[in-house]
């Protein structure tokens, strides 16, 4: 299907606990600005287009949880048709990081094992002197997942687009 010249479209979303910086992810992805954002904002979703370095041009949809991750009250509904799932934990937030299990199996119950593509996110690492989560156990919480690890920061503009490529790269390979 032809979509604004893109031919695929890519329903991504971005889970983990309050706080941890998901919003301020997506907004410094999809418009480049300062990654600030309101705790509970009304915005659902966010879309960008992407030129991979091979292959057609992709739309990502890119769904918020627009601050119902607190009150665990997401619904079946945001999950469908999810192809891609960032679980997004903050390195200077220890619950955040042991939450991620949680997050995961929730997915997981939700869609089934194989349907779709995750990618562990470790953010703010702008903080290193607050971090209370290592690189090398985050790695192996997202070996023991099946899934691959990476570290951003809006502050210090650390691997935000490369993430996005990265989870976007792996579901094209997935199709
Ligand atoms: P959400 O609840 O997961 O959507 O988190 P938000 O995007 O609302 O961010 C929560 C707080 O973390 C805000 O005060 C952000 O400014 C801050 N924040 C977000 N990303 C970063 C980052 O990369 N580094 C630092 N130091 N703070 C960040
Ligand atoms: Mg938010």
């Amino acid at each position: 299907m032809e979509l604004g010249g893109c031919c695929y479209q890519f329903r991504i979303a971005l889970l983990g606990d309050s706080t941890v910086g998901k919003t301020s992810l997506l907004r410094r992805y999809v418009s480049g600005a300062p990654g600030a954002a309101e705790a509970t904002v009304g915005v659902e979703f966010y879309s960008r287009a992407l030129q991979p370095p091979a292959g057609p041009r992709v739309k990502l949809q890119l769904w918020d949880t627009a601050g119902h991750e607190r009150f665990r009250c997401i619904t079946r509904s945001f999950y469908r048709n999810v192809v891609g799932v960032m679980l997004v934990f903050d390195v200077t937030n220890r619950a955040s990081f042991e939450h991620i299990r949680d997050w995961h199996q929730e997915v997981v119950s939700t869609q089934g094992p194989d349907k779709v593509i995750f990618l562990l996110v470790g953010h703010k690492c702008d903080l290193q002197s607050a971090r209370c989560v290592s690189t090398q156990e985050a790695e192996e919480l997202a070996m023991s997942l099946g899934m691959a690890f990476m570290e951003t920061s809006v502050k210090s503009k650390c691997n935000v687009d490369q993430a996005f490529d990265t989870i976007t790269s792996a579901i094209q390979q997935a199709l």
